[in-house]
Formats: structure tokens, sequence, C-alpha cells
């Protein structure tokens, strides 16, 4: 059965910057869980950040910022190669990622400025990810990564 690699925040794990967790509602979540096929990771604390912690955004040259000034690009990069290191380990081919992090955001980031403005881009984790053959989705794309998911699964058993 094929695994898929998530953002642990997304399963409701208290890992935010804030303390919070983001727990999906759609009920296919809970099948996945059920089959125990969701694997979960924060390459935040997996790079070995606290939580609270700061709010950071990734700046346009590519390191990583807290909103107090300070650099945490090593941290941040220790987590991207915790999370490739896991899928690897699992045989992953499919994350599920949280949208718009510094770590996870697939699709856009926000811009480094903290205004709250977001710019196409990719977290670190999820950019690592692709990077090896990953397919990285977010929470919005459910059905894009069932379809992926249903795609994988049927290559399996030819
Ligand atoms: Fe969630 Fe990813 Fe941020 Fe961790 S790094 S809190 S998993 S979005």
């Amino acid at each position: 059965m094929e695994k898929i690699l998530v953002s642990a925040c997304l399963l409701g794990q208290k890992v935010r910057y804030d303390g919070s967790g983001k727990a999906l509602a759609d009920p296919i979540w809970q099948q996945w869980l059920q089959q125990e096929r969701l694997v979960a990771i924060c390459p935040e604390c997996a790079g070995g950040l606290a939580t609270p912690r700061a709010a950071a955004e990734r700046q346009y040259d590519g390191r990583i910022l807290t909103c107090d000034g300070e650099e945490v690009t090593e941290a941040f990069e220790r987590g991207a190669e915790e999370a490739l290191r896991l899928a690897q380990q699992q045989s992953i081919h499919l994350a599920i990622l949280k949208a718009n992090s510094p770590s996870c955001g697939n699709e856009q980031i926000y811009d480094g400025s903290f205004q709250g403005h977001k710019i196409q881009g990719q977290g670190m984790a999820a950019q690592r990810l692709r990077e090896s053959g990953v397919r990285v989705f977010n929470e919005f794309q459910i059905e894009q990564a069932k379809a992926y998911l249903q795609l994988l699964e049927g290559r399996l058993r030819r």
C-alpha cells in the first residue's frame, strides 16, 4: 500500500509556530488514518526548532529569517533533509503538505516581508521532496492527491 507523507499540523498535532494544529476535516483523511497510510512529519520541528517559535519566511535570496531577524536557514534545511529521508525510508512517492508554509508550501509562500503577501514559490521541504521525485500536493488539492494515489496503486498492481 502506498503511504503518504503529511504535514504533522494537518493531523492536528500542535506543531505550528504559534503552538496550534490545523487538522483536516476531509473524510478521506479518516480513511487514510485507519489504513495507517499517513506518515507525519513537521520539518521545522525535525530541523530542531521549538514550538512555539517565531514566525519565519523565506527571503528572495533563499534564506529563512524569523520576524525577529534571526536566520534559521540551517534548521529548515535539516528539516527538509529529514522529510526526504523519511520519504525514502518508507518508499513514499506522494506528499500532502500545508499550503503557504516556508517549509511545506508547494505553490505559494509568504514573500519574506511579514506583511501577509504571498508569492509563487515553495517551502524548503516541499522543494527538496519534489526535486527528488515526490509529488507534492496541499490540503486544498485532496482530489488531485486521490487521483495520483490511484494512479500509483494502479501502476503497482500491473
Ligand atoms: Fe505544519 Fe509544515 Fe509548519 Fe510543521 S513546518 S507546522 S508541518 S506547515
